[in-house]
């Protein structure tokens, strides 16, 4: 059934990867019949194609001026997974039906960086604050410092952080496809980080 129904998620222009065994168990929850959970599946990409994406149904966007205040939305640390050295995010927005793009502060404490990454639709970084170095795969790593403004393009691998001895602060608005707005690589090496 969950080949099946990736086939179809496919046809219909859903990501496939979207379609798991959690969803399927969901289904599977809410009727013992068949047929029945065949339809609710059903129902259920008709609302994702329906919306235009996935993050419009969890993200509806608001229909007047809305203000978040400063102070009301937590700090989360970056996770080890994917950063070295000590990272915070600040989130801001994520994407919804009208700017698929979400929005977050990020601050690198000095030596600290993102790992290897690509993005599926790109990303623009606006450096807020400190100094910090940022290298596209294949290319001489640059600094960056505040009011710099760094595209990188769809599927271009890149990583971004602190400078050796300098924290650095950035604006990330990073574009989202099903859901999805990054794909994890390889941490940056000590070796690769230092060198110029
Ligand atoms: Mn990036």
């Amino acid at each position: 059934m969950l080949a099946t129904l990736m086939k179809a998620a496919g046809n219909v222009g859903v990501d496939p990867s979207l379609i798991n065994t959690y969803t399927l168990r969901r289904i599977r929850m809410k009727s013992k019949s068949p047929i029945a959970g065949a339809c609710l599946a059903l129902l259920s990409f008709l609302c994702i194609v329906a919306s235009g994406s996935a993050d419009a149904q969890t993200n509806p966007p608001p229909t007047g001026e809305a203000i978040v205040r400063a102070g009301t939305q937590a700090s989360r640390p970056g996770p080890d997974e994917f950063f070295t050295g000590r990272v915070r995010v600040d989130d801001l927005w994520a994407a919804d039906a009208d700017i698929n793009s979400s929005g977050s502060m990020v601050t690198f404490e000095p030596g600290a960086r993102s790992a290897w990454h690509t993005h599926p639709i790109g990303q623009r970084l606006v450096v807020a604050s400190g100094v910090g170095l940022t290298q596209e795969w294949g290319k001489l790593t640059q600094m960056i410092r505040p009011g710099d403004v760094v595209t990188c393009p769809p599927g271009v691998k890149h990583w971004h952080g602190a400078a050796p001895t300098t924290a650095m602060t950035h604006l990330a608005v990073t574009g989202s496809s099903s859901g999805r707005n990054v794909t994890w690589m390889e941490k940056v090496s000590d070796e690769q980080y230092n060198a110029r």
